[in-house]
């Protein structure tokens, strides 16, 4: 891996329109989108936009590349390997452009951007190796029988992905469905299609044969609805809201019971006893609930803190986010502007509701600048459960800072959310450790840390966070479908 490579500040944008049979098309209704630069809140270009009926095409191709007898269905596995090994060279190869692209597009840090994209690339090289791997099993059946199972593909996959990690999410949808010899329909965000669809130009220079993976960039409510709500869409995998997985996955029941994997929101607690080195903790707890901006499905949103050490830590939280870097995403700044300017409203919005609710502003609350959409660092200390910025994702850089006492208590409340999917918790005594992480319903528990992701590791939700585990060895289970097989034998012997 090259070491921070200098950033293009100015990348050209080579690929606008929808990826259909490895070739470039126009929509169908000649209609464009807009994507505009959150630093700036100046459009960058405009994008074609997709809804039903490029939908319908992108099945069509993906239906084809995966018939019997098909290039991609009679490939070996260990080529698919092969092909995803490629092309996480190829993305290594043109890491500063795809970077600096996401940049302008998203507007996070230009060192975050080439940060995420080493897990983008160890992500395609992880799946790489499992393509040949992922086998069936003989089964020692009652009666005169051999059984055994084959791991198949699911089909065709729709894939709708968010504007928070572009590139990142692209890699998780992508590298195991392909990986196991699926095809792809994918939707990514509306803020941010133009990191996609630079990556897919380079599926063709890698060797993916035609239709294995089309992309459809577009709007939730037409392209999004049309690929949950496809009959030829096997199964459908969706990183979001909430609120809209519901949509996605009413859709799916609603027509084909398409297989349905939900990544959905958090309200993340971490919890800080009071035996930790607080300035260290401090440090973690900033970075959980600030990083990307806040725009993090395991932000840690609700930082608990022990009574004995509440009033310490809230001034030295405070005194963190205050020192804590905004400003031109180019610079070694730690946070850009959020996304777009109806995330920005709505943080804006729920930053005025703690003000409203009682809780005590303790620094930042406002914009930060006067053009693109920046936000100051935010904290909040006396915030009570019932409060909505305890609720509600909030998506932005906000920490929230509760006081609690008993081990009890701060688990009943850890879990009194409709969310389930990370938690931390800070000591140094086993015993607390490792009661708060079994008592903890979420899928993800860091002890001592905080928002550490591998490929080989699972990643999904306890309740209304989803449906499913990505990455790892258990994401595999989400692309695969076992077929047993029994064959009649004329004696079995042991
Ligand atoms: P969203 O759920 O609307 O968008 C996510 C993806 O779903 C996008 O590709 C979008 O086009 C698509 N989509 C939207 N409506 C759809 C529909 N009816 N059918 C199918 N696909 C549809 O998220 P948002 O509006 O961009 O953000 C709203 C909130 O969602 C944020 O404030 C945040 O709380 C949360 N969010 C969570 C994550 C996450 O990683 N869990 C990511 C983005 C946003």
């Amino acid at each position: 891996m090259p070491t921070q490579p200098a950033p293009i500040k100015n990348p050209e944008v080579k690929f606008t329109q929808i990826f259909i049979n490895n070739k470039w098309e126009n929509s169908v209704s000649g209609k464009t989108f807009p994507t505009i630069n959150p630093a700036t809140a100046e459009k960058i270009c405009d994008v074609q936009e997709g809804d039903k009926a490029d939908v319908d095409k992108a099945v069509v191709a993906a239906k084809e590349a995966f018939k019997l007898g098909s290039p991609w269905r009679r490939m070996d596995a260990s080529d698919r390997g092969r092909l995803l090994s490629k092309f996480a060279d190829l993305l290594e190869r043109d890491i500063a452009y795809i970077a600096s692209l996401e940049t302008v597009d998203n507007g996070k840090p230009y060192n975050a951007a080439l940060g995420d994209m080493g897990l983008v690339i160890k992500c395609f090289r992880y799946y790489a190796g499992w393509a040949d791997k992922n086998h069936g099993k003989t089964i020692p059946a009652d009666g005169e029988y051999f059984c055994y199972t084959r791991h198949e593909p699911v089909g065709v996959c729709g894939q709708i992905i968010p504007w928070n990690y572009p590139m990142l999410m692209y890699s998780w949808k992508l590298a195991p469905c392909l990986c196991m010899g699926n095809v792809v329909v994918l939707k990514p965000a509306e803020q941010t299609p133009l990191t996609a669809l630079y990556a897919t130009s380079l599926l063709v220079e890698a060797g993916f044969p035609p239709g294995v993976v089309n992309v459809v960039p577009g709007y939730g409510p037409t392209a999004g609805a049309a690929i949950s709500a496809h009959p030829g869409v096997d199964k459908v995998a969706f990183t979001g809201s909430t609120e809209v997985g519901q949509i996605v996955m009413q859709a799916a029941g609603a027509t084909n019971l398409k297989r349905v994997t939900l990544e959905l929101g958090g309200k993340s607690p971490n919890v800080v006893f009071p035996d930790v080195n607080i300035d260290e903790i401090v440090e973690y707890t900033n970075a959980n609930a600030m990083t990307n901006m806040g725009q993090c499905c395991i932000a840690g949103s609700r930082t608990f803190v022990h009574a004995d050490i509440y009033d310490e830590f809230v001034q030295k939280a405070t005194s963190r986010a205050k020192r804590r870097t905004v400003g031109d995403p180019w610079t070694d700044v730690e946070n850009g502007p959020q996304v777009d300017e109806e995330q920005f409203e709505k943080i804006m919005d729920l930053i005025n509701s703690g003000k409203k609710e009682g809780a005590k502003l303790q620094c930042g609350g406002k914009r930060h600048g006067d053009k693109g959409y920046f936000i100051e660092p935010t904290v909040f200390s006396e915030v009570k459960d019932n409060m909505r910025i305890a609720r509600e994702e909030i998506f932005g850089p906000v920490q929230s800072i509760f006081k609690f006492k008993t081990m009890d208590e701060v688990l009943e409340r850890s879990n009194d959310t409709y969310y389930g999917l990370g938690a931390a918790v800070f000591t140094n005594d086993l015993n607390n450790a490792l009661m708060y992480t079994q008592g903890v319903r979420a899928g993800t528990v860091w002890i001592n840390c905080h928002e550490v992701f591998n490929a080989q590791a699972p990643f999904g939700g306890f309740k209304m966070s989803g449906i499913g585990r990505e990455l790892g060895e258990y994401g595999l289970n989400q692309y695969t479908e076992v077929k047993n097989v029994v064959i009649k034998l004329p004696q079995k012997n042991s």
